[in-house]
């Protein structure tokens, strides 16, 4: 992993949500809980918990992209589906050699700024 700090700089992340009133866990954040129709203030978040959405995940399918949209430099990027282990799900760029649906991977967040516009955080899943 790189070390940021020596740089004062945050380490990225993305944001998962919790509803406070009956614990749901959601990614991305929904306006409102589908379990107990607890509304979400996009604004203050006010009743949910944000929290960053990391670590060990399982890898649920995959997928390699050929003809890149103009700006990207590579000539085709791995994507892939994981499933963390509070049983949320994410999409993001897969970095491994021979993906295997059910492989354990780590998940990590880096700012992409390879297509036009401003950079997006996204995730990036790596053994
Ligand atoms: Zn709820």
């Amino acid at each position: 992993m790189i070390d940021f700090s020596m740089y004062e700089l945050k380490e990225p992340k993305i944001s998962a949500y919790r509803c406070e009133s009956c614990g749901t866990l959601y990614y991305p954040a929904p306006m409102v809980c589908k379990t107990c129709n607890c509304r979400r203030d996009p604004v203050t978040d006010r009743g949910w918990e944000k929290f960053d959405l990391e670590g060990p995940c399982t890898l649920l399918s995959w997928t390699r992209l050929w003809n890149l949209p103009e700006g990207y430099t590579k000539k085709n990027m791995l994507f892939g589906i994981v499933e963390f282990e509070n049983g949320l799900r994410a999409s993001g760029q897969l970095e491994v050699d021979e993906p295997k649906t059910g492989m354990k991977l780590v998940s990590t967040v880096v700012e992409s700024d390879e297509r036009p516009g401003n950079p997006v955080k996204v995730f990036v899943f790596k053994q």
